[in-house]
């Protein structure tokens, strides 16, 4: 399961993942439970952390290993570490704080896997529904959103997914609530969590013998959540999940959520497989509250709950993505639970031709009645200008990007350039790829693109030096997303670069620009140019230069490049030299050094893209999971 992928300490036998504190003091004992003896397991109430269960004088005893902000792990009040394993060879040698040295790991059992926690499990058909339900995906996609948003999902669901679930009840009295629960069955432990008041204090409310019992459940400066003296936990859902195990201070665990009657909730099913109210806790160990939730209901994008979750008042117009990127700016200022736009919150992320209502144009040619141009130009080249413009289609004016063939040029190379790029693009449809909408034969040849408001990559960052080392690795990401579908399709791009990739938004990217590209025919996995011509050679790998030979391998050649000058804020590779003298320089096996923010993990892919043998050089399939498990390593 993705989730596992990036697990920090998978990798670890003594590592046993999601088990109970007692199954951790079970498997102790079986090794005797000598001094120093210890095991490594997942937190169960801070999202990303860790527990330490440690033997000695025949008790285990156990510290919680919290994931800092900074990404580094820390046993609360001591020392950071980089990883788990880093804070586990540090105590091997330093008590520091705990009961004993570290001196001996308890192994999994051959067979055993670290086990996945139901919120994990649960957690991934979240965001599947989420992602599904909310902006109306599926397919491809559907995953490519998963893929690519998967932290910001997380987060959106461990942070407001509880709104809809049936225990939550929102702000209701305590005497509303003490009604809610006493209606129907009165089974011992059945409950609800209702909000106190707006600085995120809760309350649950639990049926113990016929009384309703209130606990407080604050939240402290840190945002963590707990009932007066007990576990402190970063959600409701882990609250809700660990005392559905065990009471831990409550009268008795929790056992059925007080239904909401006449709620979207009601679509919530319970697998009916699952222990009964009332069964003593010990045998809920295959899950507990949340981990019985078979299905649920989220708002779709545009509804007023959206919309609040987005930082829009209810009265405000329909939701619109470039209204929330203009109004945000680029600060990436946070404000409450304001977020940034996802790439599937613009227009741009699904193909306007997915929706079946619009009409199909044949042969992309289009009306030029529907197509408004305005005034001044997003840019331009020797071929003419790209212009802004609107593009009337079924769901009302789409925003797009002109590029207009110069009229006084009669060159006929030029029109079939642009006519060849547009037979590329037109078989090409990604969400990290910039789409044709179609070609326009009018006052002059036009070729209708989605607009990627934002502009070109490099020219961005070199005016936006606030931008995080994470955002650029999210959008480099989103680019080996889009070539990975290339070579998928046995597409060759033969101008990938940063000033070829169009952003959307800060946090959405796509490649643009195929004047240079090439379908494969099926049996031939490269492009033999005739002969040399205006190319981009600092970006080109040794067999194009030596050989005309094109690949998607020679593509991630380029990517290297793009991954360079991405994290150098726009910068030129190669400053001050010649093609010539590049080609001199890779043939004596220099490459270019490490930008000063780059982060070693990406210089390192940097360098493996500079492979010079291409059959050594990996593709876009090991490029982009590279890319996808660091940025997931840094977005905790
Ligand atoms: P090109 O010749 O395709 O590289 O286009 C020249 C310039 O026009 C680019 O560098 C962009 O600034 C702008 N441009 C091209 N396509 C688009 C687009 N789809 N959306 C926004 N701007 C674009």
């Amino acid at each position: 399961m993705a989730s596992n992928m990036t697990n920090p300490a998978n990798h670890l036998p003594y590592f046993f993942g999601n088990i109970t504190r007692e199954e951790a003091e079970e498997y102790l004992m079986q090794g005797a439970a000598s001094d120093g003896l210890y095991l490594l397991r997942q937190s169960r109430n801070y999202l990303g952390g860790f527990a330490l269960s440690l033997a000695h004088g025949r008790k285990v005893h156990h510290y919680t290993i919290e994931r800092e902000l900074s990404g580094s792990y820390a046993i609360a009040g001591g020392k950071s570490h980089a990883s788990p394993a880093e804070l586990i060879n540090y105590h091997s040698e330093e008590a520091d704080g705990l009961i004993c040295l570290l001196r001996k790991p308890f192994n999994r059992p051959p067979g055993v896997q670290p086990k996945t926690g139901p919120f994990e499990d649960l957690k991934e058909n979240l965001i599947r529904e989420y992602v599904k339900q909310t902006w109306n995906l599926q397919g491809h996609a559907l995953e490519q959103a998963i893929i690519s948003q998967k932290p910001q999902l997380e987060k959106l669901i461990a942070t407001t997914a509880h709104e809809k679930m049936p225990w939550f009840h929102g702000r209701i009295s305590r005497e509303e609530s003490e009604h809610r629960i006493l209606i129907g069955p009165r089974s011992n432990g059945k409950f609800l969590i209702r909000e106190r008041d707006n600085n995120g204090s809760y309350a649950l409310c639990l049926l113990n013998d016929g009384k309703v019992l209130h606990y407080r459940i604050d939240r402290d400066k840190t945002g963590k959540l707990s009932i007066p003296d007990g576990k402190r936990f970063d959600t409701l859902w882990q609250l809700v999940e660990h005392y559905s195990y065990k009471p831990d201070g409550l009268l008795r665990v929790l056992t059925i959520p007080c239904p909401q009657l006449g709620s979207e909730n009601d679509n919530v099913v319970f697998n009916s497989r699952l222990p009964l109210p009332g069964t003593p806790s010990k045998s809920w160990a295959g899950g507990g509250i949340i981990s019985r939730l078979k299905s649920y209901t989220f708002p779709k994008a545009g509804s007023k709950k959206l919309q609040g979750t987005i930082g829009h008042s209810p009265d405000e117009a329909p939701f619109n993505p470039y209204v929330l990127q203009r109004k945000r700016g680029l600060t990436g200022a946070e404000k409450g639970d304001q977020r940034e736009a996802l790439p599937m919150d613009t227009e741009v992320y699904e193909s306007p031709y997915a929706d079946p209502d619009e009409i199909k144009p044949k042969n992309v040619t289009l009306d030029r009645k529907l197509l408004t141009l305005e005034e001044g130009e997003l840019g331009s080249g020797n071929f003419g200008t790209v212009k802004k413009g609107f593009y009337r289609m079924k769901k009302g004016a789409k925003p797009v990007a002109v590029k207009i063939l110069k009229n006084e040029s009669n060159d006929p190379a030029i029109k079939d350039e642009l006519l060849r790029e547009a037979n590329v693009m037109q078989q090409l449809d990604n969400p990290y790829i910039v789409r044709m909408i179609g070609i326009c034969e009018a006052e002059a040849w036009m070729l209708v693109m989605e607009m990627a408001e934002l502009g070109p990559l490099n020219k961005f960052l070199q005016k936006n030096r606030h931008v995080t080392e994470r955002n650029i690795t999210e959008l480099v990401h989103q680019v080996s997303m889009g070539m990975k579908y290339l070579e998928e399709n046995n597409f060759v791009h033969r101008d990938l670069a940063a000033r070829n990739v169009l952003l959307v938004t800060q946090h959405y990217a796509k490649i643009s620009d195929f004047g240079l590209s090439k379908a494969l025919s099926a049996d031939e996995n490269y492009y033999k140019a005739q002969s040399h011509g205006k190319w981009p050679v600092k970006w080109y790998a040794p067999e194009c230069m030596n050989f005309y030979k094109f690949s998607s391998k020679s593509d991630v050649w380029s990517f290297g490049v793009l991954m360079w000058e991405a994290f150098s804020y726009g910068q030129k590779p190669y400053k001050g030299m010649k093609g010539g003298e590049v080609a001199q320089m890779i043939e004596r096996g220099e490459r270019m050094e490490r930008p000063e923010v780059c982060p070693t993990e990406v210089y390192d892919l940097m360098k493996l893209c500079w492979t010079y043998n291409v059959e050594d050089r990996p593709g876009f399939v090991a490029v982009e999971l590279r890319l996808r498990n660091y940025y997931y390593d840094i977005s905790h």
